[in-house]
């Protein structure tokens, strides 16, 4: 597959395949334009052809050929292959599903392997008490699928890695490159397996017991793609289609605990913002969904979104309420199936809800109240695509704010802000060392071998490890827009946002050598100092002085050396 990914962007031009939908103009090394994501009145979106990379810094989309195509056709992967494929005149050889099918047995091996640990092995124990705790038993333990990954870092491996080989077992996400080897992604976790519509394994999610972070997914891989998948609806989608109606909830055990319950409509997110896709996919099944968030979730800009992407594909939208503090699993744990069979049944129109918080949220008495909920509902109108929800929504914001409906619409309509969810401008964020490393990286200023020898994926966060694995797992020299091909939306987004933004480094091997001090030593350093000053105390209480007073010497020595990390980094 991705000899053929890099076939087709050696024949296709980004630039000309952009062109088609905005007027580029030439800016620097590449060229910008106006977003076709968003309502962007400034030139947000840039192109860089060298890079083969595209990036709104308005709204924050971005990716590569790949990327683009799929997002403004709305086509999935594999149909934008085909589509640029024939444009660059490349015959594709249909080994795709025979590749997969030389995968599969060990996304099943796996999920068996998962399952024996939590019924039979010692560690897992703890496992086996906390399911038992949330109130799944050993039969549904069965019935889902539901695992544990021991604590170790190669007990998958050394379990798989004879039969299908290391190489596969990453490309499958089972296993992540390190610094000098690979080793179980996996690890401590209960492991609830992600299955396709055809009930067959694709992808795991992880929760730790402590920790973070609390879930761990499978990244991107041939089978798998969080923002396409939706948890549980292979045993979901016959009583969606049958009700005409889904539960959307947020997390693994939300979805178990319903489906216990009898409400086996209900599907997961996965704890990411809804996408197009996972609304094209509910819109097969059902004419409705249902969002049962906890309230914090459920009011939040990036659920906002979701229920316009939901609305816009012309599902309706109806929110459930939970009191304080509750999500679906807390309440039917607690309160059992009635409770949130009425909570569901309580569940009023998205919109409506929208309006019941702007009243809360805001003094309507007061002038610069009303200015700041017509402000907040502007996006909110904007976002969405329907005219007879528009013109009510309008109607019920003129008469919360007492004013004339058409004027209402007409200030609604403007193009005074940005869309639903898009406040935040990533260009603004401040640069830490993983970003800094990250940018070299993605363009090219520095190499993946110079970066490996200080650091691996496991010490970068979470939202920016997906893009340090893909580095890895690419090997040298990487080309930075085949790497972005393999990332999932979220992350795609991160990288080109890192790759393009209009950030210089005057020396860019001073730059990495401090990120990279900071980002390893730092940490390190810490520990090394903690543990110098325990040896001063024991050496104090055991009366001997000359220990103590070298341990001391140490504690020193290694604080200068942090302040010298800090000072070189312009901090402290
Ligand atoms: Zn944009």
């Amino acid at each position: 597959m991705s000899d053929n990914v890099r076939a087709i962007k050696e024949r296709v031009d980004l630039v000309s395949v952009v062109s088609r939908y905005l007027t580029l103009t030439k800016s620097g090394q590449g060229f910008k334009g106006r977003c076709p994501f968003h309502k962007d009145d400034t030139p947000s979106f840039m192109v860089s052809p060298g890079k083969g990379l595209w990036h709104c810094f308005g709204c924050g989309e971005g990716g590569d050929l790949f990327g683009f195509v799929m997002k403004i056709e709305r086509l999935t992967f594999s149909e934008a292959l085909e589509r640029l494929a024939s444009e660059a005149g490349i015959t594709l050889e249909r080994k795709g599903d025979g590749e997969k099918d030389r995968l599969r047995p060990a996304l099943a091996e796996a999920a068996e392997h998962f399952a024996r640990n939590l019924t039979d092995s010692k560690g897992g124990r703890r496992a086996r008490e906390y399911l038992v705790g949330r109130g799944f038993d050993e039969a549904s333990w069965g019935r889902y699928g539901l695992g544990y990954a021991l604590s170790s870092w190669d007990d998958l491996k050394g379990k798989l890695g004879k039969g299908y080989g290391e190489k596969l077992l990453l490309d499958l996400g089972l296993l992540v490159q390190g610094k000098e080897t690979s080793y179980d992604r996996f690890r401590d976790r209960v492991i609830f397996p992600i299955y396709d519509l055809a009930n067959r394994p694709i992808a795991f999610g992880g929760r730790a017991f402590e920790g973070e972070p609390k879930y761990l997914n499978s990244p991107k891989t041939p089978f798998f793609d969080k923002g396409r998948e939706l948890y549980g609806l292979s045993w979901a989608r016959d009583e969606i289609a049958r009700r005409q109606s889904a539960v959307l909830v947020e997390g693994y055990t939300d979805v178990l605990s319903l489906h216990q319950a009898g409400l086996t409509n209900a599907v997961g997110s996965m704890g990411t913002a809804l996408t197009q896709e996972q609304a094209d996919l509910l819109g097969r099944f059902a004419k409705e969904v249902v969002v049962a968030y906890d309230r914090d979730a459920a009011g939040g800009a990036a659920a906002l979104r979701g229920m316009q992407i939901l609305r816009n594909s012309s599902l309706l939208v109806r929110v459930a309420r939970f009191p304080e503090g509750d999500d679906p699993d807390s309440l039917v744990r607690r309160d059992g199936r009635e409770a949130i069979e009425a909570a569901l049944a309580e569940a009023r129109p998205f919109h409506l809800v929208f309006i019941d918080a702007l009243r809360e949220r805001h003094n309507l008495a007061d002038l610069s109240g009303k200015e700041a909920a017509l402000a907040e509902a502007r996006p909110f109108y904007q976002g969405l695509a329907s005219l007879p929800l528009r013109q009510e929504i309008a109607g019920l914001v003129a008469d919360l704010l007492d004013l004339p409906v058409e004027r209402v619409m007409e200030d609604l309509g403007g193009r005074r802000t940005l869309r639903m969810g898009e406040e935040a401008t990533p260009a603004q964020e401040r640069w830490g060392e993983e970003e800094v490393v990250l940018a070299l990286l993605l363009r090219g200023e520095a190499t993946w071998e110079r970066v490996a020898a200080y650091a691996g994926p496991e010490d970068f966060s979470e939202g920016h490890r997906p893009i340090v694995e893909a580095i890895a797992a690419a090997g040298e020299p990487f080309d930075t827009s085949q790497v972005i091909t393999r990332l999932d939306e979220e992350s795609a987004r991160r990288a080109s946002f890192l790759a393009l933004a209009p950030v210089t480094f005057s020396d860019a091997e001073k730059a990495l050598e401090d990120a990279l001090r900071h980002l390893v030593r730092e940490p390190e350093l810490d520990g090394q100092i903690a543990s110098a000053r325990e040896e001063m105390r024991r050496a104090e209480e055991a009366g001997d002085l000359a220990r103590r007073d070298a341990q001391q010497r140490i504690v020193q020595t290694l604080l200068r050396e942090k302040k010298g990390l800090r000072r070189r980094n312009g901090r402290g």
